[in-house]
Formats: structure tokens, C-alpha cells, sequence
């Protein structure tokens, strides 16, 4: 029983993915590299509770076998170095979950879009990076809160219930809050210290280093960074070389932000009149002299 229900479930998931352009590539015949990590599996969380990830921290949901790797991202978007970062995925036809801090995201809603688009998952990363750690209740959940709130404002669409700390710090009236909203921890087993690197190859012997010894875990890395953006084609070749596995990671459920953090967020954009039309309704190419007759990324045809 169990198991005609797992294969009827993953039927479902396959045909839900054959109709959304979100979800290409996660099948090899998508991918035209032959060398490509491409994904081994991809694992459903279920955030209710809050569990937390990533053994640094918190040592309660071991998922990985060996040589399964988690790629995450912190910090973006950021123009050109999260760009390249999704280029080097693509170019693997894998995926990764990105920990965006929600002032970026209104800056470059655009780039995080993109990081969207691609089929990456993405969680929160407060509003302003600030130190958790350092702040009392109400300010501390006002900063995880708007930065959800802010990416969701940036995406036009719920972010997943994943939630990075900044700096790792991690109070416990916050992780007690962050279980109450059902929203799952990411710490790390595996530190990249990118940020504190100038030369790409120092990033991929970091990384390498690091999981030869372990064997297996969830990286933490920077889009942010230039030093990870002009790395990861490396090390995703590198990692490919050596027989790690990609796994990816979705969240069970969407997260349902607060009304009160998404006003929040709203009055944090610099001109809000307007921003809920999408660009689409906006403005309208009614003459192109290029080559296509037929915009294909055109909603409803041209009237002539
Ligand atoms: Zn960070």
C-alpha cells in the first residue's frame, strides 16, 4: 500500500513538473551537459515544529548518505555574483537553496526572480542581516519576519519556511519563535569561509577539504561573494570528478507571511505606486523589428 502510494505521489510530482518551465532541468533529459551533477534526489521537508538542519548546530535529521551533498547560498542577491552562481548551477543542471536578506531582495528583485525561475529554492535570512544573536524579542522577530516578508514582496510568491540565522546566533526565545511559525533551521556541516576569500581556487580547496574529510553535508557558501561566483564551475566540476551526489531540498508547504511584515516590507519599497501590476500589463511591445515574428514569451498575441 505504502509503496503504490509513493509511486502514485511521485507520478503526480512528475506530471505537476512536466507543466511548469520552473522544474526544467531537474530531469537529465533537459540537461544537454553529459558531464553534469544534475540532482540525485530531491527531499520534501516537512517544516512543521521548526526542525533544524545542518550538524554545526543542530544534530537531530541526519538525511544525507555518503557523498550527498546540499548546495546553500546566503546574502544575495547581488548583481553579476549571483548571476554567475546560477549559471555555474545551470551549467550542472542542479539545484540549491538560496538564504536571501530581504534589503537585497527589494534592491535586486529582479536577480532573485531569476534564482526563482531556475527552480532554486529559496528561504529567509532576516532583513538586514543583523545579528540576532545581539537583539531582544520583539526586534529579533520583526528582522526574521520583514525579511521573509520582503522576499516574498521580491518574488510575487511565498518563499519557502527556511530560515538561515546571520552569523549562526541563534537565541533560544527565537528558535522557539521560529517553531511556533513552523518554519525549519539551516546551520551547516560544512563552512566554506568563502567571504574570507579573494581567489576562487581558495574557495574550491576549502570546500574540497573540508568534504573529503566529512564526506558528505550541507555547504554554506555566498552568491554574494565574487570569490564563490568565479569558483563554483570548479568545484561543481571538481565535486562531479570525485562522485558526490546532489541532493535537493523543498519545503513541504509554502510559508504564510504576516500580513502586519508584509505592509512592513511595502513601506520599505522607495516608490510603492503601482507595484502590483506585473511589468507584463504595464508595458506591451506592440511593434519589434527583430527576427521572430511571434514574441514567444507573449501572454496573449498582438492585436493587429
Ligand atoms: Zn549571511
Amino acid at each position: 500500500m505504502r509503496l503504490a502510494k509513493a509511486i502514485i505521489a511521485s507520478l503526480f510530482v512528475y506530471a505537476a513538473g512536466a507543466n511548469s518551465a520552473v522544474t526544467q532541468g531537474a530531469r537529465p533529459a533537459a540537461c544537454s551537459n553529459p558531464n553534469a551533477l544534475g540532482i540525485a534526489r530531491t527531499v520534501e521537508i516537512d517544516t512543521s515544529g521548526g526542525p533544524g538542519f545542518g550538524f554545526e548546530q543542530y544534530k537531530m535529521h541526519d538525511f544525507l548518505m555518503q557523498r550527498e551533498v546540499v548546495f546553500t547560498f546566503d546574502d544575495g542577491p547581488w548583481p553579476n555574483n549571483t548571476r554567475a552562481v546560477l549559471e555555474a548551477l545551470a551549467h550542472h543542471c542542479t539545484k540549491a537553496t538560496f538564504f536571501p536578506i530581504g534589503k537585497h531582495a527589494l534592491w535586486h528583485p529582479e536577480i532573485l526572480k531569476e534564482v526563482a525561475a531556475a527552480g532554486h529554492t529559496i528561504g529567509g535570512h532576516t532583513w538586514s542581516h543583523a545579528n540576532i544573536g545581539k537583539m531582544k524579542g520583539d526586534k529579533a522577530t520583526e528582522e526574521i519576519e520583514k525579511g521573509f516578508s520582503a522576499v516574498k514582496l521580491a518574488l510575487g510568491a511565498p518563499p519557502s519556511p527556511f530560515f538561515r540565522f546571520p552569523f549562526l546566533q541563534d537565541p533560544k526565545d527565537q528558535l522557539a519563535y521560529l517553531g511556533s511559525r513552523n518554519i525549519a533551521v539551516f546551520s551547516h556541516d560544512l563552512d566554506s569561509f568563502d567571504f574570507k576569500m579573494r581567489k576562487p581556487e581558495d574557495v574550491v580547496k576549502s570546500v574540497m577539504t573540508k568534504l573529503e574529510r566529512k564526506g558528505k553535508g550541507i555547504i554554506l557558501m555566498h552568491d554574494f561573494q565574487q570569490a564563490t561566483a568565479k569558483a563554483l564551475g570548479d568545484l561543481l566540476n571538481e565535486l562531479k570528478a570525485k562522485g558526490y551526489k546532489v541532493v535537493h531540498m523543498k519545503a513541504k508547504t509554502p510559508l504564510a507571511t504576516l500580513a502586519q511584515w508584509d505592509d512592513a516590507a511595502k513601506g520599505e519599497l522607495k516608490s510603492p505606486i503601482g507595484t502590483d501590476r506585473p511589468t507584463s500589463s504595464v508595458v506591451r511591445t506592440i511593434e519589434d523589428s527583430s527576427a521572430k515574428p511571434v514574441a514567444a514569451t507573449s501572454a496573449a498575441p498582438a492585436k493587429k
